[in-house]
């Protein structure tokens, strides 16, 4: 089989070193004769594990020894509703920042739990010069006007990054899902930041909880035990049972990151990988993107061809070269191809090699 490049937005590939030691692995884990999947998550080889890859993603992120990691389950959507259950309750107010399908499912929730009353919102995002471009309002409020502000940084369906800060009077709480490890962020400057697996980290289901200790010395609330901060801080995220497996390929691909520089060196390459893609989409007429340049997403680089008609040709020719999972999301339309950190640069170099191909083929 020739290679694949899955552009998938999540599950999203993995990188292909790390999938290679699981597999070599897979029947016989640290010479034990089971798999890591069949081993107690309490013996001393998976605790390790533990201990080893919470390590790796605090020296990667810089996480100050201030902030708790916890391991959780639930995937990105589980943290919408946990960060509502552990820091809201009925009682107080929260904000969120509007930027298009993940923002606002993340606000659906926070209403679904505890009503439109506890729940504020502002949509950031507006058209300038026909491109959606993100607005920061100013914050200034007094402290106790929000328990939190919630954003969501990497817009994966809609193709929207915020690389600016946000500079607020509350607790800052991130969904980094689909931009976590992708450039370097101050943790210090949030209260919270939560990923599901599936785009950067490992396989769906885990979901990573960075979060500042104070902030849950003031929840007087009773969530859910299993999504319950404290007491998943309390059990080193073993209240109970972990998704060991995703747990065990995102310890490798903290390492194979390690390996490769840490996350300013995968930055340099994410930047090169979407400067590349772009280019070629702003150079021909046949193809566009919607977005203004500088919220233009590193991970997800949605676009449009000109003429809607041929999408299909530009799908089945793009998969017959092994370029795959292109077809954007249903509500946005167009391609997306997301390029996260695994996606190597020879995947995108052959995506634009193709795009340039098509788009003569097809310009008579
Ligand atoms: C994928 C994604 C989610 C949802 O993750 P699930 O694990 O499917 O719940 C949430 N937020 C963002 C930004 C995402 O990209």
């Amino acid at each position: 089989m020739s290679t694949v490049y899955n552009f998938c937005a999540g599950p999203a590939m993995l990188p292909p070193p790390v999938m290679a030691k699981a597999q070599a692995e897979l029947l016989d884990w640290q010479g034990q004769g089971v798999s890591v999947m069949e081993v107690s998550h309490r013996g001393a080889p998976f605790i390790a594990l533990a201990k080893t890859s919470e390590a790796d993603l605090r020296e990667l992120m810089n996480i100050p020894d201030n902030y708790h990691v916890l391991f959780m389950h639930g995937g990105g959507r589980g943290q919408f509703a946990a960060v509502v259950n552990n820091f809201l309750g009925n009682n107080g107010k929260a904000l969120y920042l509007l930027s298009g399908q993940w923002s606002k499912s993340a606000a659906d929730e926070a209403v679904r739990l505890v009503g439109e009353a506890h729940v504020d919102t502002i949509e950031i995002v507006s058209k300038v010069n026909g491109l959606n471009q993100v607005t920061l309002p100013e914050f200034n409020g007094p402290a106790t006007q929000y328990r939190y502000v919630h954003y969501c940084p990497n817009e994966t369906v809609d193709g929207i990054e915020i690389f600016e800060e946000i500079n607020a009077p509350w607790p800052v709480i991130a969904d980094m899902s689909s931009t976590i490890m992708s450039r370097p962020v101050d943790v210090s400057k949030f209260g919270m930041i939560y990923a599901g697996a599936q785009k950067n980290i490992g396989p769906s289901g885990l979901s990573i909880v960075i979060v500042r200790k104070d902030l849950l010395q003031l929840s007087a609330i009773n969530p859910s035990s299993i999504m319950d901060y404290r007491i998943a801080a309390a059990h080193d995220s073993m209240f109970n049972t972990p998704p060991t497996f995703a747990w065990y390929l995102a310890a490798e691909v903290f390492k194979w990151l390690q390996q490769l520089g840490g996350v300013a060196a995968i930055e340099t390459q994410n930047k090169q990988k979407a400067e590349l893609l772009y280019q070629c989409i702003d150079e021909l007429a046949f193809y566009k993107n919607g977005v203004a340049p500088q919220n233009r997403s590193r991970m997800n680089v949605t676009f449009q061809l000109q003429d809607e008609a041929l999408n299909k040709d530009f799908l089945a020719d793009a998969e017959a070269l092994g370029l795959v999972a292109l077809k954007g999301h249903r509500i946005v339309g167009g391609m997306r191809a997301s390029i996260y950190n695994a996606m190597p640069l020879a995947g995108v170099q052959k995506l634009v090699d193709f795009m340039r191909a098509f788009a003569e083929k097809h310009t008579a």
